[in-house]
């Protein structure tokens, strides 16, 4: 059987910019110098599209990977899609988080800049003068910005993208929205996210954001597709029938899930094999993808469940 190629799927934002709708995920944070060999890795293989975050510490390593393979001529900074985040730290100072994530990197515009949670944090400082990413009292409880808000988190990126005027920030978006928060900002909202990134696999569909994102113009990106740290959604048992049934790889039934449903997803993996072995579109049928997302109802299972999310209204099988 021969395979249409993941890395060659192109979706259109609400911009009017190509989006590739596969990205290499770069959450390495166990291991961020590791990011560099798999970032080369993932272009060389046809990956066009990047997706980082100040929070990840990988931006520098991608800064790296990308000045190797510019200098190498084996892609230009066009041809890439680049998103990088706002975390909730810097709600009221994106530009600052902005200018530094494009020094980390290396470049001179990102294609999508998102804001990371729908939340605000407290600022609080290390001795080095670098803001804590994750501030606690003494209680391990999370300190939140009690003047901050996230639809006013929101609105700063905006000003920052109508300022700029789409020259070194071609998109802004959101991430870890559910309905009722978009609903919210829509009613307030100058520019139409291009992008909410959301989990997104077999054991949590989402169908009502998806659903209602894509009705108003807002596409999604799936993270954590294969499950997260140990990618348990490998096991998923309709996975492995798919991976015989096509003789693919489970990662790349995982990818396919969403791009099939017109969705861009960043999986990611510092392991150069698995990330060439995550390009082939398989051909799943309406009724795979329909028995996939009705697993999802049966067996509905969060990955992400960090407490400081815990209480954005829409996060069901919450049990962080
Ligand atoms: P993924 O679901 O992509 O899973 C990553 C894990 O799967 C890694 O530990 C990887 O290990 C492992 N893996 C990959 N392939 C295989 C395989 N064949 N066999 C066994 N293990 C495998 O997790 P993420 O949570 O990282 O999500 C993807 C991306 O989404 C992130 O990297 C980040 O860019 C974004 N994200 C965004 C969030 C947000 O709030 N906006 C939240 C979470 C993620 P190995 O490296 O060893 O291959």
């Amino acid at each position: 059987m021969s395979f249409e190629k993941a890395t060659e799927v192109r979706l259109k934002l609400n911009t009017g910019a190509d989006f590739p709708a596969l990205g290499l995920g770069t959450a390495n944070r166990a291991d961020p110098p590791k990011t560099k060999e798999a970032v080369i890795a993932a272009v060389e293989a046809g990956y066009r599209h990047i997706d980082t975050a100040w929070r990840y510490g990988s931006e520098g390593y991608i800064g790296e990977a990308l000045k190797d393979l510019f200098a190498r001529g084996v892609v230009t900074r066009e041809e890439l899609f680049i998103t990088t985040k706002v975390w909730p730290t810097h709600w009221d100072i994106p530009k600052q988080s902005f200018e530094e994530s494009l020094r980390r990197l290396g470049v001179d515009y990102v294609d999508l800049l998102l804001q990371h949670w729908p939340l605000a944090f407290k600022k609080v400082y290390e001795e080095n003068g670098d803001l804590v990413q994750l501030p606690v009292d003494e209680n391990g409880e999370y300190l939140f910005d009690e003047n901050g808000h996230y639809l006013q988190g929101y609105k700063n990126i905006e000003d920052l993208y109508l300022e700029d005027k789409g020259k070194r920030i071609r998109a802004i978006g959101v991430s870890n929205y559910a309905i009722p928060y978009l609903e919210e900002l829509l009613k307030v909202a100058r520019v139409v996210p291009a992008v909410d990134q959301i989990e997104l696999h077999p054991h949590l569909p989402q169908k009502d954001i998806v659903n209602y994102a894509e009705s108003k113009g807002i596409l999604i990106t799936a993270y954590s597709p294969l499950g997260a740290n140990g990618a348990p959604n490998l096991k998923i048992p309709l996975v492995q029938e798919a991976v015989k049934k096509y003789n693919v790889t489970p990662n790349e039934v995982l990818i396919s899930y969403h791009i099939r449903q017109g969705r861009s997803v960043i999986p990611r993996s510092i392991n150069t094999e698995r990330i060439r072995n995550s390009i082939r579109l398989v051909p799943l049928t309406e009724e795979e993808l329909e028995a996939f997302d009705n697993f999802g109802k049966e067996n509905p299972a969060r990955h992400i469940r960090d407490k400081w999310g815990a209480n954005i209204p829409g996060f069901e099988y919450w049990t962080g």
